[in-house]
């Protein structure tokens, strides 16, 4: 057992360093490899009678969509544009990509990000922590070993009984976060006067694209880089550019590209660059850049926000549209006495600052 265990660790190291050597290739090495990744996939794909499409978000799925026309790969591309910043869905409109919907509520109506907000709670610090919180908050019998395992990271007897296990929440959050354990795990820690879920991205963007992929028996393209981190990056080194899973059948013929080549590849392929962007540039040391914004998410989302300098997202908001700020930071939901409030108390339990724009805050320094 031990010895097939460092053998599959070996193997995966050796997957990882092999990938990195490919990231460290020219530019030209990377868009052929890309090609041949992607017509690889496609064939593939064809053999197991399986269509694909390409998922559109930013600039690096709206790249990977003109990539993949250029190389005579012409298939759907599909996206839940209205997540996206307005310029972006002009440029989606432009490239013809087809708009789905949020996934439909019980009572017919559309999910959106408020409704969401309000009935789950508040998409913040990243999936993976958020998923964790919400079990935290919503306990039931049937997640007790799952959240014993969260606050202490010892997995039991059905999870292999880990001690140290990945599924402890980092101590940070625990403080903040793991309060309704304190009787059961004899800790001390706070309760959240509001709901963390991650539910959002199922409901918006999750669900609306696996409904639309089984519909059309379509597989996805995606514009996912490693070197943008994130928790598929492991995934992306381990498994490279096609993945053909059991559950999971992919293609990111981007993954080895970094920052610099995927702008390079929007340069050259002419790519409409949507104004949240501003245009690419060069820095004095040579480098790509974008003068706007350098990456896009979902407006209003909070993944992430803890790891951003101030401007952060909500100040760039509020310099961009200060009514639809005020609505995100002090309206957006309503507390159990019908109190509005929003992504402002989510921040103030954080720490993060967002009441003074960040230039008003350095001057009263001065
Ligand atoms: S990225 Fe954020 S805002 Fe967008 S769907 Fe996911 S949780 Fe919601």
């Amino acid at each position: 057992m031990a010895d097939s265990l460092d053998s599959s660790s070996i193997e995966n190291e050796k997957k990882i360093a092999s990938f990195r050597v490919k990231q460290q290739m020219p530019y030209d090495f990377k868009v052929k490899y890309a090609r041949i990744r992607a017509w690889e996939f496609y064939n593939e794909c064809e053999k197991r009678d399986l269509d694909c499409y390409v998922s559109v978000g930013g600039l690096d799925s709206i790249t990977l969509l003109l990539f993949l026309r250029s190389i005579g790969i012409d298939i759907p591309a599909v996206s839940v544009s209205s997540l996206e910043d307005i310029s972006i869905q002009k440029i989606h409109k432009e490239l013809g990509v087809i708009s789905l919907l949020p996934a439909q509520k019980a009572d017919g109506t559309r999910w959106n990000k408020q409704k969401l907000i309000q009935e789950f709670g508040f998409p913040v610090l990243s999936k993976e922590i958020a998923r964790k919180i919400e079990l935290l908050q919503n306990p039931t019998q049937n997640n007790k070993t799952i959240r014993h395992a969260i606050v202490t990271g010892e997995t039991g007897e059905y999870g292999g009984n880990k001690k140290n296990s990945r599924m402890k929440l980092a101590q940070k959050w625990l403080n903040k976060f793991g309060g309704l354990e304190n009787a059961e795990e004899g800790v001390n820690y706070k309760v959240a006067p509001f709901k963390v879920s991650s539910k959002c991205c199922y409901y918006l963007k999750e669900k609306p694209c696996e409904d639309w992929a089984k519909a059309h028996n379509s597989v996805p393209f995606l514009g996912l880089m490693a070197s943008e981190g994130g928790r598929r990056q492991k995934a992306l080194m381990l498994n490279g550019c096609n993945y053909f899973g059991k559950g999971t059948i992919r293609s990111a013929p981007f993954a080895i590209f970094m920052r610099q080549d995927i702008l390079q590849l929007a340069i050259d392929l002419n790519v409409p660059v949507p104004s949240i962007y501003g245009t690419i540039e060069r820095d004095e040391g040579g480098r790509l850049y974008t003068t706007g914004e350098q990456r896009t998410g979902c407006s209003m989302c909070g993944f992430g926000i803890q790891l951003e300098k101030r401007p952060h997202r909500f100040d760039r908001l509020r310099e961009r549209n200060p009514k639809e700020w005020e609505y995100w930071m002090l309206n957006c939901c309503l507390d159990e006495n019908g109190h509005p409030f929003g992504w402002g108390a989510v921040l103030d339990y954080l720490n993060i600052g967002w009441r003074d724009m960040p230039n008003a805050e350095k001057k009263e320094k001065d």
